[in-house]
């Protein structure tokens, strides 16, 4: 089972964003290797407030981790972007943390023109069968992304050349013109007509994607569908949709999920549903019958007597919940199968039975139009 990140953290589930923030900041301190130098445990203890805080930290990932008990679906790269993070050197990501909590309080307002963009995001919908939603499973998909041509490296000039800077706006992506009116002199920027905002022109374009720097490509991404997701669950992998440019992050890629309907069972959240045909002569005499999982059948012995309708409750052998432990149940609903042809021997006995419990004895076949003159008196 997945790692208790509000344990960690030491806060309860209902904690406000504040508190998440005053507990890493206690605890990240207190384990802060510089002040534990070479203590084993120490430096795991820092890791896992990091990993908890990265989860409970982000809305969206807090959310998926509070839905599914993991917010780590990416079978490839694990954590994405939390790799590198490992050793003391690289603590970069450290104060990149700290950073973002401090930074987000002055960074309102402040927005370049023509900097780094963020990819755009992926839609998927992915299908699976009934038992994989149930039990999990590892998936393969193929998704096709806008890639940096490996030709220019991103730059859309043939290799050998190089963007120009740009003549008509000398690089800066703006041209100002000045216009004369009788209330006064006017100056309006416009974005560059000739390089299109973007400060260069490439005169001899890369034959690999034509000038554009990215190329259709396709990528295999692996993901681990956790046991018991439904219709309508959407697994996020950040940072695998469409690169960023100039420097930008990825786009996310969300995987929603389809679960096809099963030959046998329905599903009610965790809990399943099946009907058990059982003839009428067990359903009488009770005994041993099989009733369906999705482990396959088992036995399960009814009492005599048993009545059509009646449901039978198999414990724990329903879908695995989300956030692990426990799984639903299984019920079964018991039908009673008339049989709609007896050989002589059967009907004999039948018969006989029929005598034992005092109903008159049955003459032979009735036609459709003697029953039909019985039921309605004609
Ligand atoms: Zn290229
Ligand atoms: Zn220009």
């Amino acid at each position: 089972m997945a790692k208790d990140y509000y344990e960690i953290l030491g806060v309860d589930r209902n904690a406000s964003d504040e508190d998440i923030k005053r507990a890493f900041r206690k605890l990240a301190i207190k384990y802060h290797p510089d002040k534990n130098q070479g203590d084993k445990a120490a430096e795991e203890k820092f890791k896992e407030i990091n990993e908890a805080y990265q989860v409970l930290s982000d809305p969206q990932k807090r959310a998926q981790y509070d839905q599914f008990g993991t917010a780590d679906f990416n079978g490839q790269s694990g954590f994405g972007g939390f790799e590198g993070f490992g050793g003391f050197e690289g603590f970069g990501g450290f104060s990149d943390i700290f950073g973002d909590i401090f930074g987000s309080m002055f960074s309102g307002g402040r927005k370049q023109k023509s900097g780094p963009q963020r990819g755009a995001d992926i839609e998927y919908t992915l299908d699976l069968s009934f038992e994989e939603a149930a039990f999990g499973v590892k998936k393969e998909i193929d998704i096709y992304r806008h890639e940096t041509c490996e030709t220019c490296h991103g730059t859309g000039a043939r290799p050998g050349t190089s963007p120009k800077t740009c003549d008509k706006c000398h690089g800066t992506g703006q041209v100002q013109t000045r216009r004369n009116t009788p209330f006064g002199s006017f100056v309006s920027v416009t974005t560059c007509d000739k390089c299109h905002g973007e400060g260069t022109i490439i005169e001899s374009p890369c034959p690999s994607c034509g000038g554009r720097g990215k190329v259709r490509k396709k990528k295999v991404v692996t993901i681990n569908i956790p046991a018991g997701v439904d219709t309508g669950n959407t697994i996020p992998l950040r940072g695998e949709g469409e690169p960023g440019s100039k420097g930008g992050p990825s786009g996310d890629l969300y995987i929603h999920l389809r679960v096809r309907p099963h030959k046998i069972f329905r599903r009610q959240g965790f809990d399943i549903t099946c009907e058990v045909s059982i003839s009428f002569v067990r359903a009488a005499l009770g005994g041993e019958i099989k009733v369906p999982t999705l482990e396959g059948d088992t036995n399960y012995t009814i009492s005599e007597g048993t009545q059509p309708g009646t449901i039978i409750k198999l414990k724990g052998k329903g879908i695995p919940r989300l956030r692990g432990g426990d799984r639903g149940d299984l019920y079964a609903e018991i039908k009673v199968e008339i049989p709609r042809k007896l050989n002589d021997k059967q009907r004999q006995l039948l018969n006989q039975l029929a005598a034992e419990m005092g109903e008159s004895k049955v003459e032979g076949k009735k036609s459709f139009m003697d029953k039909f003159k019985d039921a309605f008196g004609g």
